[in-house]
């Protein structure tokens, strides 16, 4: 052993120094722990290698975790690494994060794992690519046009791969692999990874404002210092704030760490892409679910070995394996899609500020409508708190005003008020745009027979069927069973009486043709927009005026600037109130917000109806008079009556299972092992909202705590001796966002 003379050797570089003999290993596998194995004489391993071991009767690709603890599974029954993996290790960093995410949420560290080795392919060498070009010998084969297509194209341009040849020609692959092995192309090898441009961080940004300025020189500060620190940008929609921290990425790029921006909606998200490419000269790597196996690879591959020096991503980007992070983004910080609902449960957010804090760089939360969780750190000081007043330019925050509908009530079947109609009217006379929001997909939302009143439900879940009229079929949302309108009502077998009952966005397409036939009209919903290209053509169609009255849901409330859209009509500015939930108020108040953002961002003024029949509830009251601070001081002040988040903690646990006696019983005898401490309260069981989800019975506890209670240490004790039948599945929700 090689002895150091500094005094202070502390444990981790005696086991730097020290060749390790055995190791811990994590298998991306939802096991309890990492597991045991020897460390072969001809290898050697450091913490954070790659590499593959026996497991059972199979081989697994895992992580070196550390060194094995003495006295662990006995020596003559320890397995051997197989081999180490051509992959750079896993920074200290990045596994110190994965633990910190499995002991927060409770869920195993091979689960969490398992997220950073989504890509299994990205941890072998990459197979060189192959190209066809001419060869060179003078063979004579049948001409076809297919084949005569290829060979016009491959004259003049480089070798290409057998699917852009295909592509290109518009042949399929075999036509390529045909003419290769006749002799007519000729195969070589391409590098794997071709050059790509890298973000210029010395490309010039817009000339700045004076308050955009300030953030951004504050910003870039905190990039310099690379400790920690958690920003706050908040700003109304369109005030710049995305131009304030390019800056903070333009800073961090020049100091050579790499950048991390997390949005909530990559598939909508061309924009973004587009305005990011335009300043620094160079696209960033993506990370999202739409990506191909491959494109996953290389982005992965690429992060992992510094090639990708800015990567915007979905949740998930934050496992990525990062040697030299620098800073994180968390754009529109508040919304609701940061939230991981199953698997691992976590929120990207609350984990980017964890990131940022095991990595000692600086995290820039951005949002006009920041959440109360995060304004209360800012008001507290544990966040800076940067803010930027008004809309770049001579663009105006638009007019909100309120529809009271108890006082115009709405026509039968009819979604839009007068007043909504008389100010769509006068828009499409301007010739400017319009957009209806409403937050729910398909024609209605319930089906009745209007015989019996029997209401068409999914056979799996709690849940109307949601008729979706283009299809022709009702859905469930949530399991995604679906089946077609029956004409005959399976309850009472009357003929003809099944009814829509209320609007989806469909059946308000539908209203609006028939009031304004000639408008040019577009419905944007997720069952519309299929993936990121078509997302992206929907956008700059609205943004170029090919559309009149845009009609969407949610997807439409977020991020883009439409220069011609002066008006927004929300059709039911009630729909997200009801439920019960804790946030329901915060999270209507940011969707309206955001919906309401869309309207009047260039030189035309932009106005906003919001339709109600709660005209004084506070949401409305704050987004009429755009007094932000007074409903979050409302709000915070509930929460911290009833000690809820942030000023308590809170856990939900959900089991699951066919058997509804047995759910019931588990749940029971959950209930009484409950913790009995000093500010902990467990409430339930109950059925869950959805009492039955996919045909499993639901049941709900919560644990309740107050913020001086480790709420993960209680709950590992009380649920340390829990036994679950194989058919009974817990999951735990740390922090919750929804209470279905
Ligand atoms: P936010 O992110 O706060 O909603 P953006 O950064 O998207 O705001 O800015 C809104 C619009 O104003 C964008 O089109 C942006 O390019 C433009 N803009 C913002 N700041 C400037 C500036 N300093 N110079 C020129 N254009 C700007
Ligand atoms: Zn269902």
């Amino acid at each position: 052993m090689r002895i150091d003379n500094a005094s202070s050797t502390t444990a981790s570089t005696t086991a730097q120094t020290e060749r390790l003999r055995r190791v811990k290993v994590l298998l991306p596998l939802p096991l309890k722990g990492a597991y045991d194995y020897r460390v072969p004489a001809d290898l050697e391993l450091a913490p954070g290698d790659f590499i593959t071991v026996p497991l059972g009767s199979r081989e697994a690709t895992g992580v070196v975790w550390g060194q094995a603890e003495p006295g662990g599974i006995a020596e003559d029954r320890l397995k051997d690494v197989i081999a180490r993996l051509d992959a750079p290790s896993l920074a200290e960093v990045s596994r110190r994060f994965v633990d910190w995410v499995s002991a927060y949420t409770l869920s195993p560290p091979g689960a969490v794992m398992r997220m950073a080795m989504s890509t299994p392919s990205a941890l072998l060498p990459e197979k060189p690519r192959t190209a066809y070009r001419r060869s060179d010998a003078p063979i004579e084969i049948r001409m076809t046009s297919a084949r005569r297509r290829v060979l016009a194209l491959i004259e003049d341009l480089p070798p290409m791969s057998a699917v852009e040849l295909a592509r290109e020609a518009g042949v399929g692959t075999s036509v390529v692999r045909g003419l290769a092995d006749a002799g007519v192309l000729e195969r070589v090898a391409l590098p794997a990874d071709s050059h790509r441009d890298l973000p210029d961080p010395l490309c010039a940004g817009p000339e700045l404002s004076a308050d955009q300025r300030q953030a951004a020189e504050f910003l870039r500060a905190k990039v310099k210092q690379s400790a920690y620190s958690a920003s706050l940008l908040d700003g109304v929609t369109g005030a710049g704030k995305t131009e304030v921290y390019f800056e903070a990425i333009a800073e961090n790029l020049e100091s050579g760490r790499q950048t991390l921006v997390l949005l909530p909606e990559i598939a909508l998200s061309a924009e973004w892409l587009e305005r990011f490419t335009n300043r620094f000269g160079a696209a960033p790597a993506q990370w999202h679910s739409d990506l191909t196996q491959s494109e996953r690879r290389a982005t992965w591959r690429a992060v992992a070995e510094s090639r990708a020096p800015v990567v915007v991503g979905a949740r998930s980007a934050l496992f990525l394996p990062f040697p030299d992070l620098g800073l994180i983004v968390v754009d529109e910080e508040h919304d609701g899609a940061f939230k991981q609902g199953d698997g691992v449960v976590y929120h990207a957010r609350d984990m980017a500020v964890v990131r940022a804090h095991l990595g000692e760089i600086p995290v820039i939360l951005v949002s006009a409508t920041p959440s109360l969780e995060t304004v209360i750190n800012a008001n507290k000081g544990r966040y800076e708190h940067l803010v930027l007043p008004a809309r770049h330019g001579v663009a105006e925050l638009p007019a909100v005003q309120v529809v009271d509908l108890r006082r115009e009530p709405l026509a039968p079947r009819s979604w839009l008020s007068t007043t909504l109609r008389e100010a769509l009217r006068r828009t499409l006379e301007a010739g400017e745009q319009a957009l209806l929001f409403l937050n729910r997909r398909g024609y209605a939302p319930l089906t009745l027979c209007r015989a019996c009143g029997h209401r068409m439900e999914c056979p799996n879940c709690t849940a109307w069927l949601v008729e979706h009229r283009l299809s022709g079929r009702l859905q469930c949302h949530h399991c995604g069973y679906a089946t077609t309108l029956p004409n005959i009502c399976p309850a009472c077998d009357a003929e003809g009486k099944m009814a829509a009952c209320g609007p989806g966005v469909e059946r308000l397409a539908e209203e609006a043709m028939m009031l304004f036939p000639d408008a040019r009209l577009t419905t944007i919903t997720s069952d519309t927009v299929r993936g990121p290209a078509a997302a992206a053509d929907l956008i700059r169609q609205i943004r170029e005026h090919e559309v009149d009255i845009v009609i969407g849901t949610q997807i439409v409330a977020k991020g883009h600037n439409f220069p011609m859209l002066t008006l927004v009509g929300v059709v039911d500015a009630d729909l997200g109130l009801s439920g019960g939930d804790l946030r329901a108020a915060e999270r209507t108040y940011q969707l309206l917000h955001q919906v309401s953002g869309r309207a009047g961002r260039a030189a035309l003024p932009g106005t906003v109806y919001l339709q109600t029949y709660h005209p004084d509830h506070p949401v409305m009251a704050a987004l009429t008079s755009g007094d932000r601070e007074r409903f979050l001081e409302e709000e915070a002040a509930l929460r911290e009556d009833g000690e809820w988040p942030p000023f308590g903690r809170l856990a939900a646990l959900v089991l699951s299972g066919r058997d509804e006696q047995l759910v019931d019983r588990i749940s029971a005898s959950l209930a009484r092992t409950a913790p009995r401490a000093e500010g902990v309260r467990v409430l339930g069981p109950a059925p869950a909202p959805f009492a039955v989800l996919r045909g499993r019975h639901r049941r709900r506890l919560l644990m309740k705590t107050s913020r001086s209670v480790n709420l993960q240490l209680q709950l590992r004790r009380w649920l340390a001796e829990l036994k679950l039948p194989s058919t009974v599945r817990l999951q735990i929700d740390v922090d919750p966002y929804s209470f279905l």
